[in-house]
């Protein structure tokens, strides 16, 4: 019998439980839920990997599924709002998972892919609704979908949705939401500003907060290696050549890699370092806001199963990937902003696993570490170079240039294109706020450089060389 039932849930919701595995509610699930099951507002401080989104959906689909009540047309009773399409298709998954049992509806919608069929799934109404704020919005425009009928409403990652310029999206919601409804707020962190955002939203909340970012930090073995910026790349190819090595867990400095993600700051330089590793035999994908739709599920679900164990991805593009079984982050740039970094290593070290964090520390990045190092109350741990790393490093293979880049419209050897949604794009306004166009602009402004390799082209292209993991 599962510790769930304690927290009053109904039986089919307990039943689905019982197929996940999961046995315990996390912290912020026994917080959370008997305050969301009496209809409380909640704000939530906490990051993904603490279960939050089973901490807002169970109590959610109790309550729909305890008070039935027909669809309205374009209507939804239900609504999570979320900053990345990743994390967007990643709660719908979610909450169907937990609706296994139930009668309710779930329909997931973001940027990025034709808007046409998803008006016509709103059509005659869903129960749930899983959104980005800027496909949302278009949406409403359409008058495909209206917010009137809400009961509860969930903004999750308000952090991520500042950041990425989603405030005044957010206050349009705001404004449309019934009056009467409950709302859920969820932060990582909870600066006066983003307080501010959620008093827009909830009223007298039940105010829960786990997980400091300290507690993630800690179960993280968290290294830094001085190295030049030009040199990174063949010393990230080496340490994960020997990290997937079958004699890894005898011969790597830092253990073997189960799976690896790698940080770039700019979607130009993800490809870049996938071209490397692709040419000295290592299959990798990049997984970033120029990717289209396709082609980042495609890299996402590689990384899952296991078939690519290395993903290089930008911090929006990584934003909420939920993978287990990430033993190994590597910051190839340091990120400016001390926060930042413990997002990325946050994506080791799940559900009390512990991970390990390699950082590329180039002269002027150092810096950053000392600011690191104060909000982590952490001191990483110097790695030294491999002894004979020059040499190994001149006898690595060049990767194929990239095409030079093909004027815009051409579409020539483009594979899978651009990806949709993110401005530009002929017949499609780029002039208001939209999901995913902003998250990539938020990443670095690289839309109009478009590299692509001239040799292998997308995963598929890969996969003679993929190993499977055991
Ligand atoms: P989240 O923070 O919602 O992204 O959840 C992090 C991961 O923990 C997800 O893979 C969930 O499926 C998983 N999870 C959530 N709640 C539990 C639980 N009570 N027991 C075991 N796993 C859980």
């Amino acid at each position: 019998m599962s510790y769930f039932h304690e927290l009053g849930l109904a039986e089919p919701i307990l039943r689905a439980l019982q197929v996940k595995g999961y046995t315990d509610p996390s912290p912020i699930q026994r917080q959370a839920i008997p305050a969301l099951l009496e209809g409380r507002d909640l704000l939530g401080i906490a990051q993904t990997g603490t279960g939050k989104t089973a901490a807002f959906s169970l109590p959610s689909l109790h309550r729909l599924a305890q008070d039935p009540k027909p669809r309205q047309n374009a209507g939804c009773r239900m609504l999570v709002l979320s900053p990345t399409r990743e994390l967007a298709a990643q709660i719908a998954d979610n909450m169907r998972g937990y609706a296994k049992f139930l009668n309710l509806t779930i329909q997931c919608i973001f940027g990025g892919v034709p808007v046409g069929k998803q008006a016509r799934a709103l059509e005659r109404g869903v129960d749930i609704l899983v959104a980005t704020p800027g496909r949302l919005l278009d949406l409403i425009d359409q008058r495909a979908l209206t917010l009137k009928h809400v009961e509860i409403f969930v903004l999750d990652e308000a952090d991520q949705m500042m950041d990425l310029g989603f405030i005044v999206p957010l206050k349009r919601v705001a404004n449309m939401l019934p009056a009467g409804r409950q709302s859920l707020f969820f932060s990582a962190t909870m600066p006066q500003a983003i307080a501010d955002l959620g008093r827009q939203f909830i009223n007298n909340p039940v105010k829960v907060e786990v997980a400091p970012q300290s507690t993630t930090a800690e179960r993280v073995e968290q290294f830094a290696t001085s190295i030049n910026q030009a040199e990174k790349q063949a010393l990230l190819t080496l340490s994960l050549r020997a990290g997937l090595a079958d004699d890894a867990a005898e011969n790597a400095t830092h253990g073997a890699i189960d799976r690896a993600l790698v940080f770039s700051r700019t979607k130009h330089g993800a490809d870049r370092i996938v071209r490397h590793l692709v040419a000295a035999g290592i299959p990798a994908a990049a997984i970033h806001g120029n990717k289209s739709q396709a082609q980042r599920t495609a890299a996402l679900g590689g990384f899952r199963q296991g078939a690519i164990r290395v993903l290089v991805a930008t911090d929006i593009a990584a934003r909420g990937i939920d993978v287990s079984g990430v033993s190994h982050v590597y910051n190839y740039e340091i990120p400016n902003v001390a926060e930042q970094y413990v997002h990325r290593i946050g994506r080791t070290a799940r559900a009390g696993a512990t991970g390990v964090a390699i950082s590329y520390v180039a002269p002027d990045e150092k810096p950053y570490i000392r600011d690191i190092e104060r909000l982590t109350r952490i001191k990483l741990e110097p790695l030294a170079l491999p002894e004979d790393f020059q040499n190994q490093a001149a006898r690595l293979p060049a990767p194929a240039r990239p095409a030079p880049a093909q004027p815009q419209g051409s579409g020539r050897g483009q594979g899978g294109g651009r990806s949709g949604g993110q401005g530009g794009r002929g017949g499609q306004r780029s002039d208001r706020p939209q999901g995913d166009r902003q998250a990539a602009g938020g990443e670095e402004g690289e839309r109009k450089r478009r590299f692509r390799p001239r040799g292998p082209k997308g995963l598929g292209a890969h996969k003679g060389a993929v190993r499977r993991a055991g």
